[in-house]
């Protein structure tokens, strides 16, 4: 994989760089909530504009369908990354229109422009080879070179992440090559004890991870929406919580064979739990109810592990040498539901272990819980793309960058 300091050392004076980044920020009410993925490209767009490139940026956000949707622009991000490096920049209301085309012929060098959403251009995330390649085609014509640094978005076969470079001069920038080696660092020569929790929502996404992680890791924490398929694994109600039925037989399987390598698999021991899901945008008081594991109402949700097992998985991290969490314990969006997150997160900032966060909503729990997100080893800004790198599959935007 060549790097973006090859090309800065090879020349880029002139020449217009075509930066896959990842602006894929949370929004709501159409303001960033989180700008922690604007941030991260920062270091490449700076030495690249610093060393006299034409500077293009492009990124998706959000999933709209294929066409502009002006709910999905990328003209907020695009603003806050020019309030960032502290430089006009210039913003092309299409991608591989004539706004694009004349926002990067207005290019002097060490200038910057963002094209509009790529996925306003059904090609970009399109199946099929032949749409998404000539879409890929287009996108080259605005460009001489490539630097790939959305790593949110490496493991998705999409246009821009992985034809586009297969047509340019293509380097890795200062994002993808950082999360990279820490992730080698939970994949090789991991220091041991290696302890993971995980939780969130997306159930089904994650336990092929933990498929992976049973003949890798030493100790598995289970929190989040995923932990109520492994109570209702052990027979537990659990009511109206988040569950995956059609993962109860996986769930078992992974207990069985968590006992059979002696990786230590552990589950909430107490939950808090409501009758119904709370108001995320008020945060009005809602009506916790802290209840053991085995004794969730039938008609309660569980929306956060509980202060015991808050106090478990501390203890269970104190000792590690290396630590990957990815999704939040609860909902930690709502102050009642946040505990079990923090808990989670202050066991990480104590520990002396390399500490790793990956996922979207756990770095901005981090960063929205008022911690210290420097005091961390390192916060990923891809959640899937770092669970996919640990279950050991090949992804698109990173072959695309190697050869
Ligand atoms: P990440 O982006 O870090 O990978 P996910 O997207 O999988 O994490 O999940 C984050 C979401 O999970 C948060 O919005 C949080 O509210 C939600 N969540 C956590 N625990 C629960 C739960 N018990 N029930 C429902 N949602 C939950
Ligand atoms: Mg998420």
């Amino acid at each position: 994989m060549k790097t973006i300091d090859e090309l800065i050392a090879e020349g880029v004076d002139g020449k217009r760089v075509f930066v896959r980044a990842d602006l894929n920020v949370p929004l709501a009410d159409g303001l960033i909530t989180d700008d922690g993925r604007i941030r991260a490209v920062l270091p490449t767009v700076k030495a690249l504009a610093e060393a006299g490139a034409k500077v293009i940026v492009a990124s998706h956000l959000g999933r709209p369908k294929g066409a502009p949707d002006p709910a999905f622009s990328l003209l907020q991000p695009a603003e806050r990354l020019g309030e960032l490096l502290g430089a006009p920049i210039a913003f092309a209301q299409d991608t591989v229109g004539p706004a694009a085309h004349d926002a990067v012929n207005g290019l002097e060098p060490g200038q910057v422009a963002v094209i509009e959403n790529l996925r306003f251009n059904a090609g970009e995330t399109s199946k099929d080879d032949t749409e998404r390649g000539e879409f890929a085609d287009q996108l080259a014509a605005l460009a001489d070179v490539y630097v790939g640094d959305g790593f949110g978005a490496v493991h998705r076969k999409h246009a821009s992440v992985y034809d586009l470079p297969a047509r340019l001069p293509h380097y890795a920038g200062y994002l993808i090559a950082t999360e990279v080696g820490v992730l080698k660092r939970l994949t090789e020569d991991v220091k041991r004890p290696y302890v993971v929790a995980l939780g969130g929502s997306k159930v089904s996404d994650k336990l092929a991870v933990i498929d992976e992680l049973l003949g890798k890791a030493d100790r598995l924490l289970i929190g989040g929406g995923m932990a109520f398929t492994f109570l209702k694994a052990k027979g537990y109600e659990i009511g109206a919580s988040l569950v995956q039925d059609d993962q109860l037989s996986a769930v078992k399987e992974y207990v069985e064979r968590a006992e059979k390598n002696g990786v230590e698999l552990v589950v909430p021991v107490d939950v808090v739990t409501a009758t119904q899901f709370p108001d995320l945008k008020t945060k009005a008081p809602s009506n916790p109810t802290i209840v053991a594991a085995d004794a969730i109402p039938a008609d309660a949700m569980g929306l956060d592990i509980g202060p015991e097992t808050g106090a478990l998985y501390a203890s269970k991290l104190a000792d590690a040498a290396t630590v990957f969490w990815n999704g939040p314990m609860g909902v930690f969006e709502h102050p009642d539901y946040a505990e079990g997150t923090k808990a989670v997160a202050q066991a990480l900032l104590d520990s002396p272990a390399f500490t790793v966060v990956g996922g979207g909503d756990s770095a901005a729990a981090v960063r929205t819980l008022g911690f210290d997100e420097t005091a961390f080893g390192h916060i990923s800004t891809g959640g899937g793309a770092s669970l996919e790198y640990l279950e050991g599959k090949t992804l698109p935007g990173l072959a695309a960058l190697e050869d």
